[in-house]
């Protein structure tokens, strides 16, 4: 079967399409799903070698697959890194680092604005385990420098962040992080690595939510951590192959083909969030966009320094209130209004998908935690799909008018 080798200086978008392991020898055009829990081994020998580490090759799911080695072979051309690891889910790929790089004692510095369950997960649950951890405003580069201690192991951010689209400057981190003697890894679920590319400024690991723009399509959950094969194959396969947080090979099949269309997605979403960012700006119900592509965001020019000159698909807004219960009550008109669009907490999605912070991903927080997060109740996060933008403004008037 045609199984020659690619070219060794393909463009990024070709090897979205194209880098994957070898066909079978049946000849599928389209990548083979390959569902199965074992593999079979041609003989004693060889089944030692694989186990030991003298041979590759497959012995075991939670071990590796071929599906799953693709779409890794694939995200990390995109990211630019040696390899990478896939997980069941972007917060599962967290857990992954967190155990892989961590112990008692070693402490973590990392965002404030971050995803909910990022915090969760390493201000809580890790604490347990005697992790600690200090949280920082996400811009302010003088407070992630203070909060580094001698034991400070992992420096983790997250750009731009959820619902906010604040940016932070990730060659600065990256850089601070080393002169610390700690990693710096980032959450590149909102840009991909279509926008950004944080290995290239520095940045030791790359986590995403596959969940997210790399399915594309809002189908199934997915993660995976980019970083050195030293790193991958030292660190994090050897706890993935006692913990198990594997990504399951139908899902990784989802996200491979996902990763063909991301770069045209990316731009297209992102051009749409872009145009609907400015169509709100001038909106007299409008008080407020927070849009990384507007001139009017606090970190423009750093943005398009750093996302490849788009804004990406994700926008807030908050609707013009006198107080927090008009606020809310506005913001909960225009939701209900929607006859094109999702109320949906997901992201990512070829569907335009609407949500209300404040009382969804920030509803646990108390209202004075809320104001100093800046998540107003009048607060609307779009993350924008692929829908016709006149379609998205009419959907919106309906409430905001
Ligand atoms: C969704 C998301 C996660 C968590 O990913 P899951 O796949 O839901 O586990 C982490 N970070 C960001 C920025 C996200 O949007």
């Amino acid at each position: 079967m045609s199984n020659k080798p690619l070219p060794h200086d393909l463009y990024p978008e070709t090897l979205a399409v194209r880098l994957g392991v070898e066909r079978s020898q049946y000849g599928e055009n389209s990548e083979a799903l390959y569902l199965t829990s074992g593999y079979v081994q041609p003989s004693a020998q060889v089944s030692a070698d694989k186990f030991s580490g003298e041979e590759d090759g497959y012995t075991y799911g939670r071990a590796g697959n071929p599906t799953v080695s693709s779409f890794e072979m694939r995200l990390a051309a995109l990211e630019g890194s040696e390899a990478a690891i896939a997980t069941s889910s972007g917060m599962s790929s967290i857990m992954l680092m967190l155990f892989s790089l961590l112990k008692a004692g070693d402490h973590v510095v990392f965002s404030q604005s971050m995803f909910g369950s990022t915090i969760k997960l390493i201000g809580s649950e890790f604490a347990r385990f005697g992790v600690e951890s200090t949280m920082v405003p996400q811009t302010d580069l003088a407070a992630w420098k203070a909060a580094i201690s001698p034991n400070t192991k992992l420096l983790f951010a997250e750009t731009p962040t959820n619902p906010l689209t604040d940016v932070c400057d990730i060659t600065a981190l990256a850089d601070m992080a080393h002169n610390a003697g700690a990693l710096l890894c980032v959450d590149n679920c909102f840009a991909t690595p279509i926008l950004q590319k944080p290995m290239a400024m520095g940045c030791d690991i790359v986590m995403h939510s596959g969940t997210k723009y790399l399915d594309g399509q809002g189908r199934v959950m997915a993660g995976a951590l980019c970083a050195s094969e030293a790193l991958v194959m030292k660190k994090f396969l050897p706890v993935m192959k006692n913990a198990g947080m594997v990504l399951a090979p139908f899902n990784a099949w989802v996200v491979l083909k996902g990763l063909e269309t991301l770069d045209i997605r990316m731009k297209a979403q992102s051009a749409k969030a872009h145009e609907l960012a400015a169509w709100l700006e001038q909106h007299p119900a409008v008080s407020r966009v927070y849009y990384p592509g507007l001139k009017s965001h606090p970190q423009h020019e750093l943005s398009m320094k750093q996302m490849s000159n788009l804004g990406g698909a994700v926008l807030s807004f908050d609707v013009k209130a006198g107080d927090p219960v008009q606020a809310r009550e506005r913001a909960f008109h225009v939701l209900d209004s929607l006859q094109v669009m999702s109320l949906c907490t997901n992201l990512g999605d070829t569907k335009t998908l609407l949500t209300h912070p404040a009382s969804t991903s920030h509803g646990k927080l108390s209202e004075e935690q809320r104001q100093a997060a800046g998540i107003g109740q009048g607060l609307i996060r779009v993350a924008v799909g692929l829908e016709h933008v006149g379609d998205m403004t009419n959907d919106l008037l309906r409430g905001l008018a």
